[in-house]
């Protein structure tokens, strides 16, 4: 690692050079109580990754995002286009909460839960570890050259055989298990198109993982890049105390001894001592290796840890603020809203809309009728026997031209709707009537449908 001058690592990422060429950071694999914790973290999200579109509830996938069919199910219930108004409102939910637990706990989601970490730290860099050896021991450079060069070859095509594995993963998010089951057990020459775009999707994840690394977290997050305008002095990040350890030096009266461990074991390769860093995506490396040292020299620990600026500065830990009660109250509102949009939600999507170019025409003396198409969803996982009554006349005739009585789950289907009125029904020259949707006998949902008789 080079040395830093005070200050200079305000001129430019660590890991970038003098030229703007970007530098490979080979980084300590950590170990302690923290790397415990998010390796069972990550591991707990890794299975949920993989189970999720497999895992079924109520007959859906707990998670499923197809795009090609317009249907998502989301905690194993199906959402589709017509539900437009429920997904903005669980993306407004997301981004307030995310906002919310960013100003609270800094950039502990980047550490800890975000899929280009997990990967990266859980799986490449272990495969890295085997191959290479771990860089705690320097072991790498006890290899010959033959032995080395045979090391990159394996690290590397495991590098590729995890890609497509991934990329496997990601499509079967947007496909369910069954497609892409269908899609990889095919042969090539039927899906040519899908096996170019699996191909390409592995070998930019490969690309990502082998080479570009922490990159994606200090260039091209834009999540990463928020932090500045999301942190305040009262949010809890990785930080290192410097009340206790400066002076730093082993002669020093301050904590910190100087040791460099905490650069040597970052994956960004930052010195959080130099403060709040865009670059830190609080793994918590730098605190567990700390531990070690401070272990060592008979220190307390948690010379790095997890608190606030102004935690450090005047050992008041709250976390509330201005910002913090704001957030919490718009998250408040947003989830009550959702909440009482989803209850409303109903399994049955029905739209009845006039046929273009159509009023109303006279059948005979004493009936009028009306033409409508009809649009059905079942947006639930179960058969349904549809029925229509026109609730503000019981005995209307309502003829559709084709059977739609037998709706199965998760389908949709349409039809067209004559409705035929008696004249003397008709107060008006147009009116709003109100149809009953049925399943059996129970009454799903309720529409308001305009009939136009003859001018009065
Ligand atoms: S690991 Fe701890 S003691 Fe060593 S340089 Fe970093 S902060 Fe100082
Ligand atoms: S400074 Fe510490 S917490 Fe931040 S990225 Fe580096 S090792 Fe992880």
């Amino acid at each position: 690692m080079e040395d830093i001058k005070p200050e200079s690592f305000r001129d430019k990422p660590l890991n970038i050079d003098e030229t703007g060429k970007s530098k490979r950071i080979i980084a300590k694999q950590p170990k302690g109580k923290w790397y415990t914790r998010r390796t069972i973290f990550a591991w707990f999200c890794i299975l949920f990754l993989v189970f999720a579109p497999i895992i079924k509830i109520n007959g859906n996938p707990l998670m499923l995002f197809d795009v090609i069919n317009r249907k998502f199910s989301i905690f194993g219930n199906m959402f589709y286009p017509q539900d437009t108004f429920i997904l903005a409102l669980i993306m407004l939910v997301i981004v307030v909460f995310v906002v919310l637990f960013t100003v609270v706990y800094g950039r502990l989601f980047c550490g800890w839960a975000c899929p280009q970490t997990i990967f990266l730290e859980m799986i490449y860099r272990r495969i890295e570890y085997i191959f290479d050896g771990n860089h705690r021991n320097k072991s790498k450079e006890n290899y010959d050259s033959f032995s080395k060069t045979i090391r990159t070859i394996g690290k590397h095509i495991s590098f590729i055989i995890v890609s497509f594995l991934i990329t496997n993963l990601f499509i079967m998010w947007f496909t369910g298990p069954d497609k892409l089951w269908q899609i990889i057990s095919s042969p090539i020459s039927e899906n040519k198109l899908g096996f170019l775009f699996m191909a390409g999707v592995s070998l930019f994840y490969y690309f990502v993982y082998a080479y570009l690394r922490q990159q994606i977290c200090t260039f091209f997050c834009p999540y990463g890049r928020l932090q500045g305008v999301l942190l305040d002095s009262k949010s809890i990040s990785v930080i290192y105390d410097f009340k206790r350890g400066e002076p730093r030096g082993a002669k020093n009266e301050g904590d910190c001894i100087d040791c460099g461990q905490c650069i040597a074991v970052c994956p960004t390769g930052i010195d959080i001592r130099n403060g709040s860093q865009f670059e830190c995506v609080n793994c918590t490396a730098c605190i567990d290796e700390c531990n070690i040292v401070m272990n060592k020299v008979k220190k307390p620990g948690n010379l790095i840890r997890f608190d606030s600026y102004h935690g450090v500065e005047t050992g008041n830990h709250s976390i509330k603020n201005a910002r913090t009660y704001a957030y919490s109250a718009v998250l408040f509102v947003l989830i009550i809203a959702l909440g009482i949009t989803v209850s409303k939600r109903t399994s049955i999507d029905v739209s009845f809309n006039r046929m273009q170019g159509t009023l109303c025409q006279e059948v005979d003396s004493v009936t009028v009728s009306n033409i409508y198409t009809v649009k059905l969803i079942n947006k639930s996982s179960i058969d349904k026997n549809i029925t229509f009554k026109l609730l503000d006349v019981p005995n209307a005739n309502l003829q559709f031209t084709n059977d739609i009585s037998k709706l199965k789950a998760d389908t949709n289907t349409e039809s067209v709707l004559m409705l035929n009125l008696p004249k003397q029904q008709l107060k008006a020259h147009s009116t709003d009537l109100k149809i009953g949707v049925y399943d059996g006998d129970n009454l799903i949902t309720t529409n308001t449908i305009n009939f136009i008789g003859p001018q009065k």
